[in-house]
């Protein structure tokens, strides 16, 4: 029900309450997107006049807050058609025309956010596939350049030849992107690439964000690995539908990582494997050291803007060659 309060929020609501986040800390009760919107509605209602004592009310919640966000509200009734979800969707994404995102011919599975919005997806099957590759974007919501170039490479699987049975999942993340201001996390403020059962979660993970990210709430890897319905739904995936390979679109470190079993791509159009290193509860780490699956980062170089034709192009066909030698597709 919460989704319903967003278009009540106003601006400078926005604004004033940043200020009150701020202060109220980053792990705080306050900090829940719940408690966020539901505090912006209410004092739009009442105007100035309740600030003061709104933002004093939240600093002394803050004396008792615990250290993770709080858990978001409870799903939409009714799941968007993929016609909404594209005309939400390419109001925010760069690059991406109505028209494309129609013509992707996306389907929604049984998968929902934590907000009920399905994970549409979209499969290009060869007539011969004898690899299957998983495309995923937007894992991230505030990276939309990522589900932007899906929708582009979903156009491109369409028009070159290969053996490969392709599923893109373009935005893997809709509650953080489709929000009015995007934002990396799920609507329970999990980052999701940090919520997949790597060995030893429990320590690792919670340690990490604790003592690496000094509990930085963008980073923050949820209760426990797989708490959440989206990763819960790629780790599924994995299970039932066996990728020979999956790629993971990101930005904006202008980067190629790999995690895997095979010999790493060296670039694709002009970004170059820089492997940066492995987080706990990541899918790259899951995925690539854990279940032996290769799993391809692309870290684009802005997060919100795409690259140029010729270059998503020269990507795309970089590593679709890198797949026909290494994996075997041709
Ligand atoms: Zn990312």
């Amino acid at each position: 029900m919460w989704g319903h309060l967003m278009p009540l929020s106003c601006p400078a609501m926005d604004r004033l309450f940043a200020v009150g986040r701020a202060l109220a800390g980053p792990h705080s009760l306050t900090n829940s997107s719940v408690f966020w919107r539901a505090a912006q509605v209410l004092a739009c209602g009442w105007a100035l006049a309740g600030l003061g004592a709104t933002v004093q009310a939240q600093s002394a919640v803050k004396a008792a807050a615990p250290a993770a966000p709080a858990r978001a509200a409870e799903a939409q009734a009714a799941p968007l058609s993929a016609a909404q979800f594209c005309q939400r969707v390419t109001r925010k994404l760069p690059n991406v025309s109505p028209a494309l995102c129609a013509e992707a011919q996306l389907g929604a599975g049984a998968a929902r956010s934590v907000r009920g919005v399905p994970l549409f997806q979209r499969d290009v099957v060869s007539p011969h596939p004898t690899l299957r590759v998983l495309v995923v974007g937007g894992i991230h919501g505030d990276e939309l350049s990522s589900t932007a170039l899906a929708f582009h490479w979903i156009r491109a699987a369409k028009e070159t030849p290969s053996n490969i049975h392709w599923r893109f999942v373009p935005l893997m993340n809709p509650d953080g992107m489709l929000q009015r201001r995007p934002w990396r996390m799920n609507a329970n403020g999990v980052d999701l690439n940090r919520n997949f059962p790597t060995p030893n979660w429990d320590k690792e993970a919670t340690h990490y964000w604790q003592q690496r990210t000094k509990r930085d709430p963008r980073r923050y890897p949820g209760p426990k690995p797989l708490s959440e319905p989206e990763s819960r739904w790629l780790h599924d995936e994995m299970e039932r539908w066996q990728p020979h390979l999956i790629v993971s679109i990101h930005a904006p470190y202008g980067v190629l990582d790999f995690d895997g079993p095979t010999v790493p791509p060296q670039r694709l159009g002009r970004l170059y494997l820089d492997q940066v290193g492995i987080f706990p509860g990541s899918l790259g780490n899951y995925g690539g050291v854990h279940k032996k699956v290769p799993v391809v980062t692309i870290e684009l170089p802005s997060a919100i803007r795409t690259p140029q034709e010729a270059e998503i192009r020269q990507m795309w066909l970089d590593l679709l060659r890198w797949t026909a030698d290494r994996l075997g597709a041709g």
